[in-house]
């Protein structure tokens, strides 16, 4: 009967979660004149969240000509120093939008209408929202030129397709066409005994099994022994044809006895759900290994989208006597799979390994908060910001305190305050919280002050303390120094750096006027454009005050002479 009704209910999620219908085909076009070579494909599993769109790969260089891939108007442009940089939307006639990532700089028209703002405000990083009449743009209608900004780690073009609730699609859905004749690569299979008492292979512990090469091209494993719910997971990447980037797969399905019990695949998701990836992967395994497992069972909890027809959470329930054929078949976008056969031995177990678990004095259940107080320092942990109930390792030593494990996920901000109300004035303007590192390093984590109380709010265990920053950022020129003519300058570049709460801020003027210099973290370094226009004297006053996350500040003068 219980069998029954799970069928029954997969079957319903299948429904409930229809294919995606009239993706419109030959709409968009292409972004870039090149081919279409990819670092990074959708859904790919990320740092806390799913790639939203397309990396497409500029040949190494930036600069290169991105176009709108259909007609509409430029609804927002983003210029931030980490995340997708300077970027550019596009809505469409047809309710979509494109978005376009880490460029280098934007058309002249776009270009010009971002710079009047970025001075109005006085701020580089800027966000706005254009109206349907003020930058209208035409399919191929070259809008930027592709670069290196914000959090990429080389030249490329983030591309991403979004629907009418902002939602991003799997771009080669829309008919972009990514060439791709190699099959997707398994590199790891795990079993997973997850109801009480069920066991793998005589133990309560995930275990990784040996994948068998078959002759077809296929994979399959030793007979797994098992009793109980069990379920399994896999690590699974895809390679394109042009490009030896390991990139994510398109489609992830498994069988029973020939009977669907888990799909999911990578058509589209929410940005609210994308951090989940945290909970669809074996996070603890990926934390020790740097290998992200996805699981293919889903604990009730895990709103993920992704998922089409989910039999009872896609475990297995394994009864002993009885044999079972598992199967699992990765896929990618252009249908290349490959295959993977598990025979299952149902095996009642008297002997069963018991689980690695830790048990701690602070047990606590993933729907309900979390809070204690020792030595001055409060941790509080809101409902659904774990995922499983977990025994927390929680140790008060002195003026630090750790907080469990960074093996361990957290879905939202944790508050870690400590009581400062004994510490002088002076001294504690320099404090801030800091989270350490397992080499015991400090990095800043973002610091609320009042004065008996600084809190923080963070996503990550790990040991936090108070640490004090008495040293100003440094400041260095580039490509001038005091008193020099720079006729020659197409622009003034100074790098600027600190060595423990990090930038905060930055200001520069020249004769006493802001002026617009562009930040590029990874290289610490501060850009201002002469084209811009706004340096019209011979002889001009050099201004830059720079201040770290404690409010330490070093101001740069110096004096440049220039022939307009
Ligand atoms: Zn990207």
């Amino acid at each position: 009967m219980k069998r029954f009704f799970s069928l029954f209910l997969g079957l319903f999620s299948l429904v409930a979660n229809a294919q995606i219908d009239n993706v419109p085909q030959d709409y968009f076009k292409d972004p870039l004149d090149i081919p279409l070579v990819l670092s990074g494909t959708f859904g790919e599993l990320r740092s806390n969240h799913f790639h939203a769109g397309l990396d497409i790969k500029t040949q190494g260089r930036q600069g290169l000509e991105v176009k709108a891939s259909a007609k509409g108007f430029i609804s927002r442009i983003k210029i931030q120093h980490y995340g997708y940089g300077k970027a550019l939307y596009v809505q469409h006639p047809n309710g979509y939008t494109t978005v376009y990532g880490h460029l280098k700089k934007l058309a002249p028209k776009i270009e010009e209408y971002l710079k009047e703002r970025q001075y109005n405000k006085e701020s580089y990083e800027i966000e706005l929202f254009p109206g349907a009449s003020e930058l209208q743009v035409e399919q191929g209608e070259v809008i930027a030129y592709s670069g290196n900004t914000g959090g990429s780690g080389g030249p490329h073009l983030h591309f991403e397709i979004r629907d009418g609730s902002q939602r991003p699609m799997n771009p080669e859905m829309f008919g972009i066409e990514i060439q791709d004749t190699r099959d997707p690569i398994v590199d790891g299979l795990f079993a997973y005994p997850i109801g009480e008492g069920a066991h793998v292979n005589n133990s309560a512990n995930r275990q990784k099994l040996r994948l068998i090469p078959q002759n077809d091209g296929s994979y399959s494993t030793n007979a797994v022994e098992a009793c109980g719910e069990i379920g399994f997971g896999i690590s699974t990447v895809d390679q394109k044809s042009l490009a030896p980037n390991k990139n994510g797969v398109y489609k992830i399905e498994a069988t029973l006895n020939g009977s669907p019990v888990m799909n999911l695949d990578f058509q589209r998701f929410s940005f609210a759900e994308s951090r989940y990836l945290n909970f669809l992967i074996d996070y603890e395994y990926y934390s020790n290994h740097r290998k992200r497992v996805q699981k293919l069972f889903k604990e009730s909890n895990n709103p993920l989208s992704i998922y089409n027809g989910v039999v009872n959470e896609g475990k297995l329930d394994i009864e002993d006597g009885l044999d079972y054929n598992y199967v699992v078949e990765v896929t990618d976008f252009k249908g290349n799979s490959k295959t993977i056969r598990i025979p299952i031995k149902g095996n009642f177990s008297g002997e069963i390994t018991p689980k690695d678990d830790v048990k701690t004095d602070y047990f606590t259940n993933y729907n309900e908060t979390f809070s204690i107080e020792e030595n001055g320092i409060d941790i509080y942990i809101p409902k659904n910001a774990l995922y499983y109930d977990t025994f927390l390792d929680i140790e008060f030593m002195g003026d630090t305190v750790k907080v469990h494990h960074d093996d361990v996920p957290l879905h939202k901000n944790m508050t870690i305050g400590f009581d400062v109300s004994d510490i002088p004035t002076e001294e504690k303007e320099k404090m801030f919280v800091a989270r350490l590192n397992k080499y015991g390093r400090p990095s800043y984590s973002t610091t609320y002050k009042k004065p008996t109380r600084f809190t923080t709010g963070t996503r990550s265990f790990g040991e936090y303390t108070l640490v004090s920053d008495l040293n100003p950022p440094s400041v260095r020129p580039v490509n001038f120094y005091d008193g020099q003519w720079i006729s020659g300058n197409s622009d003034l570049k100074v790098k600027i750096s600190d060595d423990l709460s990090g930038i905060q801020s930055f200001r520069a003027t020249v004769n006493g006027k802001w002026i617009l210099m562009e930040y590029e973290y990874k290289n610490n370094t501060l850009t201002h454009d002469f084209s811009d226009g706004v340096v019209t004297e011979t002889e001009n006053d050099y201004k830059l005050i720079v201040t770290d996350n404690v409010g330490n500040a070093t101001t740069y003068e110096a004096k440049f002479f220039r022939k307009n």
